[in-house]
């Protein structure tokens, strides 16, 4: 694969140019949130500008423009992700939570019995970890954890086990937003499919960073939020199976989704505007089209493979300094573009802070996988994500200032 032009890339976001206290910002923490190239703010800026209206087919010209490009984003992104049953698979909901809360509420609420099982794994996401807790409390089914083994990989042994005949659905994180490690979600699908429950993919750290076909994994629902693939915040997207989502019930009721209301009773439209009620988010749905766009005419394998290169540079880099302890596995096909460490006797929060003084951006917590810190016997982890346009000289700078956390903390 030919190499990205990062500097040109970097010329689409003047964001990256910003300056504080004399220093160029270095900007790591994409896995939280990605920057928006030029073009996807354009677009944005061009409906506003142009054919800013509300949507569900109004009769004049503006808001048949509206709605047009509201529909097509819909098409385009089903397109990106290999779903051959076009816009009627493609929901979009405000990120990858509320995609999962969908889910939760429209399938597990109706669904899920005392008698039923959902599967998660040990990494998920509190997205969707907190959510099946919630639902399983109210339905009385019961919830399971895939093991993580010691290199930060799955059981897939212990998945086996787990995944039986009283499995209703098997919730999987693609790539983990804490360990980078790539998950085979395939398997997982298979298993899932063996046992006649459904599959459910985050894919919110997978579809920003990698090709992703949802039919070649063969998932029933697939997630993601377009502010990590380089779009707006304010637009996710759930893919479904069409089948399953016509039997499923709406869990937000209002205007644009029905077919015919009267005072008794109602019933609904066509999918995916079933599960979009109310006036939706179009603008982001004009920016997150514009993103895929972008990022397809860079090549989601070249993407991925940049990505991954910068984080086995990092992973190396930070494994030569001898006092970092690195979470995940090592680099390699299944690890993704990130790292999350810890520097030895000094907080997670104290060496955050302490590169926000060099300008570094990076994060630091639990990156909303607390269950999975615990295992690893940390409060805390610091981590620095990469995207398209990040290079092996902010990976330095990140090294050189772990210098001056040890001077004042270790
Ligand atoms: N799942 C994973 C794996 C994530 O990394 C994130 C974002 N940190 C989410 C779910 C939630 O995404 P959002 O905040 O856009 O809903």
């Amino acid at each position: 694969l030919e190499a990205l032009d990062v500097e040109a890339i970097r010329e689409e976001f003047p964001i990256l140019e910003r300056e504080f206290d004399d220093q160029q910002v270095v900007y790591l923490d994409n896995a939280a949130t990605t920057q928006t190239p030029d073009p996807v703010v354009d677009a944005m800026s061009d409906y506003y500008r142009r054919y800013n209206s509300n949507v569900h087919r109004g009769i004049h010209h503006l808001s048949q423009e509206a709605s047009e490009a509201y529909e097509e984003a819909h098409d385009r992104v089903a397109e990106f992700i290999g779903a051959s049953g076009g816009r009627e698979e493609v929901i979009f909901t405000k990120n990858t939570t509320e995609s999962e809360n969908l889910l939760a509420y429209s399938w597990g609420l109706n669904e899920l019995g005392p008698e039923d099982e959902v599967v998660l794994t040990e990494m998920e996401h509190h997205a969707s970890l907190v959510t099946w807790q919630q639902i399983a409390m109210r339905t009385g089914a019961s919830v399971e954890y895939i093991r993580v083994d010691e290199e930060g990989r799955l059981d897939m042994d212990h998945a086996e086990e787990l995944i039986t005949d009283e499995t209703a659905l098997v919730s999987a994180v693609h790539v983990s937003n804490t360990l980078g490690t790539v998950n085979p979600v395939s398997e997982l699908t298979d298993l899932a499919h063996e046992h006649d429950a459904l599959s459910f993919i985050d894919g919110a750290q997978a579809v920003p960073n990698q090709p992703v076909d949802v039919e070649e994994i063969d998932a029933d629902f697939y997630a993601f939020s377009g502010h990590k693939m380089a779009g707006p915040t304010g637009i996710g997207v759930l893919y479904g199976k069409k089948e399953l989502l016509e039997a499923m019930e709406p869990y937000l009721y209002g205007g644009g989704m029905i077919r015919k209301v009267t005072f008794e009773e109602s019933t609904w439209g066509d999918l995916p505007w079933k599960f979009e009620p109310g006036t939706p988010p179009i603008a982001e749905a004009v920016g997150l089209h514009a993103a895929v766009d972008w990022l397809e005419e860079i090549g989601m394998d070249r993407i991925r493979e940049h990505e991954q290169d910068l984080a086995r540079y990092a992973y190396e880099r930070l494994e030569d300094e001898g006092d970092v302890e690195i979470y995940g596995p090592e680099p390699g096909p299944d690890r993704g573009g990130l790292v999350s460490f810890n520097l030895e006797n000094v907080h997670a929060h104290d060496l955050t802070s302490i590169m926000n003084d060099h300008t570094i951006a990076v994060r630091a917590g639990d990156h909303c996988t607390q269950p999975l810190h615990d295992k690893l016997g940390v409060p805390a982890s610091t981590r620095a994500s990469f995207y398209v346009y990040n290079t092996r000289e902010e990976v330095d700078k990140l090294v050189a200032a772990l210098d001056d956390a040890r001077q004042l903390f270790a």
